[in-house]
Parts: structure tokens; C-alpha cells; sequence
């Protein structure tokens, strides 16, 4: 038997994890032909992008190139983007690749596997409300958080020679929601040191509107209450209970018939699987285009199909879904590497099981809040301020530890530190 090809397609929380796991245990040793495909060049972790969007975080720092990890981690790196899956003949399509001039690089390319795992993760849904995806800005890729960065950059340029107001609307107050409104005033209060003299805090409106009667509504009370009294006490304008009925240029039309004005709008409220999935007709979509996988996240039918994170949905004993987290990705992966090494060995692959170990949200400077699960206690308990900060960077840095191994992953992170102390701490440019 010849070595197996493993083919990931999305290397993001969870699909990087993996192919860096396999790539250093089975692709350094040529036991097996570990190959990423994602549709960029550059890795930015998820829960991150509100902060490349706001500029707290500059990319070219913070970004990981998949081509040079991959030679350290063994594992090869295709960029392209997938468009199709043939299951019975063991292929995967991409699609044609063009330059930013439009102009194209490659056709089509087809690509063999014996395995594939697909994890594109999710996008936001705007559950077709009219105008939502030609006037908002969806938070849900490094492209989308760029274009974000873009207009706010040109907002604050017109801000600061016209001093007229600034509005900035956001539809959705689960975490995305809430860690872009309280990273925006951040970005308001700091300008300043950065040039830009005539802008004061007052100029910027930030409208926050959730359909739910509170913030974070996946989240207990005393939570969303402690990060609600956040938000009012930096000034966000909360709509809540309020649901959009159309989204025009001048802002968002709410059920009421109200406009809550905003210049840059950016819709955050839902996830669903990528829209690409909808053409795959061979395998089993859902109406909110995941695919279904089985306990062992095997696409249902298809026992040479993977899927994790957002893109799959994975139902738990409990007749719950496994939510759309970074921790849930991480997790999957995690099985999904033992699954695959002992599949490999002829061995039987196990079931997955879920370990909430809470949400945390963080408020940028101000400080984080959430609530941790686990074997501390019994139940949940409230953490907030600095441990709750503490708590919500150890997220990343297991992320970084599940790409690099811990050593590295220190390195890693001191080096990326030396980094940004040498550049402005705001990136407006
Ligand atoms: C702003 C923000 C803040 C968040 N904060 C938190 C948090 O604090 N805690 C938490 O647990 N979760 C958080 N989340 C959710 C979390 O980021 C996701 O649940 C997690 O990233 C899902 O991981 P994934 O591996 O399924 O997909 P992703 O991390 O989304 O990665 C998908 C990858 O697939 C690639 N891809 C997509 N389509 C294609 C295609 N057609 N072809 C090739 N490649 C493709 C993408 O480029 C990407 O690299 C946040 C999300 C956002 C947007």
C-alpha cells in the first residue's frame, strides 16, 4: 500500500491544528502525504480579527505564512480555493486563481485524496435580510476585517479634517459584537497620539443592536450584565430587543420602522456553514450549509470525509450541536488526529466529546469577563478584570502550542512581542 495523501482544506483554529499535528508526525517522516489547502496565504486566528480589523493588531506581524510553517511542520501547502468534491472518484476541485488585476493565474486544478478533512470554518448570516450583504461589512474573514480596516481608516481621515460625526453600526451582540464595539472606542481614545488631533471621543458613534433582550445571549446574566455595564460606561449606544428589517446606506432599518444610522455597518449576528457548501450535492448538507458528520466527524455516508469546527455539525448525546468555537475546533482536531493515526493502524476510531470550558470576552483594554466550566468547581463561575484576560490570551497561546509545540510557541510569541514593541501600537495606515 502506498503512502496515503491527507487532504485539509481550511487551515484555520481547527484545520491548521491538524495538519500541523499530522505534518510533524507522520509528513517529517514521508509516513504520509500531509497537504493544506487554504484560500490565503496567511493564517490569522479567528477570535483575532476584530483586532486586525481595528488595527490593534498589525498582520504582517501577526499572520503566519502556511508555506513556510508547513516546510518546518511537515506538511504541503496548495493555495486555492474549493469548489467541489467528488466523492466517488476521491477529488477535490479548486477554483480558477486570479491576481488582484482580475486577471487569471490558473484554471481549474483537480486534487486526489484518501483522505479529506474539510474545515472552512463558518460565515456570518444574515439570515437574507434585504441590503445586509451589499452594505455590511461581514467579520468573518482576514479579507472582510482588511476592508473593515479600510473604511475606518477613511472615516477617521474624514473625521479628523471635518470633525462631523462618525457612526459605526454593528448588528449581532454575541462576542464578535461586543469585542469589536469596546476595541472601536479603544482605537477612538487613542488616535490622537497618532496624528490625529482635531478627532475627540464624542465624534464616534458606535450602535451595538441585538434581536435578543440582552448582549451575549448564549451567555449567563451576570455576564452579559457586567459586560453590558462595560459598554454603557464607554458610551456604546445599545439597541437591544431590536431586530433588523433592512439594511440601506444610510444604516439599519429596524422592525419599528427607526433608523439607526451608521456609516459602516457591519453584520455579526449568526454563523452558518460556507456558502460553497451549498453546491455540494454528494454529501449531506444541512439548510444552514454544514455538512452532518457523525460522532466520529465523519461526513455522514462517507467514511473517507472529515469535517470540524463551524463548517460540520456534529449533534452531541445530549440532541445539542457542537457550537461554532475556537475551543470546539481545537478539540476536534485534536480527536481527529488520534482518529486518523489509528485509522492508519487499522484501529477503531473514537467517538468525539465535547468539554465546554466556558466563554470568555474580551473588552480590550478594559478588560475581559466570562464564565469557566471545568473540574475547578461544580457549575460555572465568574471570572472577570485580569484573570479573566489572563485566561482569554491562553486561548491563543494553545492555539500557537498546537502549531509549534510549546517550546517553539514561547519563541514564537516572544519574538512576535520584540516585534510590536518596535511599531506604533495602533496600525493606521
Ligand atoms: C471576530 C471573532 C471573534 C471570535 N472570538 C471567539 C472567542 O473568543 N472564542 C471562541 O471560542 N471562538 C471565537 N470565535 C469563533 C471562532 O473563531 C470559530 O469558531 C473558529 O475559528 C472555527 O474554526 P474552524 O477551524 O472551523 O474555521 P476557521 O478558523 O474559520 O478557519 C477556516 C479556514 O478555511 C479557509 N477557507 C474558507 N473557505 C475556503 C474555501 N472555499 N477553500 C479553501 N479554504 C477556505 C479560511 O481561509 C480559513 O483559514 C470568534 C469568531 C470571530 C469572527
Amino acid at each position: 500500500m502506498g503512502t496515503k495523501k491527507i487532504v485539509i482544506v481550511g487551515g484555520g483554529a481547527g484545520g491548521l491544528a491538524l495538519a500541523s499535528k499530522l505534518g510533524r508526525k507522520l509528513g517529517l517522516s514521508a509516513k504520509a502525504d500531509v497537504l493544506l489547502i487554504d484560500r490565503s496565504p496567511i493564517h490569522i486566528w479567528k477570535p483575532k480579527l476584530h483586532e486586525v480589523a481595528v488595527g490593534v493588531i498589525d498582520q504582517s506581524i501577526e499572520g503566519l505564512l502556511y508555506r513556510d510553517h508547513g516546510l518546518k511542520n511537515g506538511y504541503r501547502y496548495l493555495r486555492g480555493s474549493l469548489e467541489a468534491v467528488d466523492p466517488d472518484a476521491k477529488t477535490i476541485q479548486l477554483s480558477p486563481l486570479y491576481n488582484d488585476s482580475n486577471e487569471l493565474l490558473m484554471g481549474q486544478r483537480t486534487v486526489e485524496y484518501d483522505y479529506l478533512v474539510l474545515a472552512l470554518g463558518g460565515v456570518s448570516n444574515s439570515f437574507k435580510t434585504p441590503g445586509a450583504e451589499s452594505q455590511c461589512i461581514f467579520l468573518d474573514s482576514l479579507a472582510s476585517a482588511e476592508k473593515f480596516h479600510t473604511q475606518l481608516l477613511d472615516g477617521l481621515m474624514l473625521l479628523n479634517e471635518t470633525q462631523q460625526r462618525l457612526s459605526i453600526g454593528i448588528v449581532g451582540a454575541g462576542a464578535t459584537g461586543v469585542e469589536l464595539a469596546a476595541e472601536l472606542h479603544h482605537v477612538i481614545e487613542s488616535v490622537r497620539e497618532f496624528g490625529y488631533q482635531n478627532i475627540a471621543k464624542h465624534h464616534l458613534d458606535i450602535h451595538l443592536v441585538e434581536a435578543a433582550p440582552k448582549i451575549l445571549p448564549q451567555l449567563p446574566d451576570r455576564v452579559s450584565g457586567r459586560a453590558q455595564a462595560v459598554l454603557d460606561k464607554i458610551g456604546v449606544h445599545l439597541h437591544l430587543g431590536v431586530q433588523v428589517k433592512e439594511v440601506t446606506k444610510e444604516g439599519f432599518l429596524t422592525q419599528d420602522g427607526t433608523l439607526i444610522p451608521a456609516d459602516i455597518k457591519v453584520w455579526a449576528a449568526g454563523v452558518k456553514g460556507p456558502d460553497v457548501f451549498a453546491d455540494l450535492t454528494k454529501l449531506p448538507i444541512t439548510a444552514r450549509n454544514q455538512v452532518e458528520v457523525d460522532a466520529c466527524m465523519r461526513v455522514k455516508g462517507h467514511s473517507d470525509i472529515y469535517a470540524l469546527g463551524d463548517c460540520a455539525q456534529l449533534i452531541l448525546g445530549s440532541g445539542k450541536p457542537v457550537p461554532p468555537r475556537a475551543q470546539a475546533a481545537s478539540q476536534m482536531a485534536d480527536t481527529l488526529y488520534k482518529n486518523i493515526l489509528n485509522r492508519l493502524k487499522g484501529r477503531d476510531e473514537a467517538a468525539f466529546e465535547y468539554r465546554d470550558y466556558g466563554s470568555l470576552v474580551s473588552l480590550s483594554r478594559f478588560s475581559a469577563v466570562g464564565n469557566l466550566m471545568g473540574n475547578l468547581r461544580q457549575g460555572d463561575f465568574f471570572v472577570e478584570g485580569h484573570l479573566a484576560r489572563f485566561m482569554y490570551l491562553s486561548l491563543y497561546h494553545r492555539h500557537l502550542a498546537s502549531l509549534f509545540g510549546w517550546f517553539s510557541a514561547l519563541v514564537y510569541r516572544f519574538a512576535q512581542k520584540l516585534l510590536r514593541w518596535q511599531r506604533p501600537k495602533l496600525k493606521l495606515h
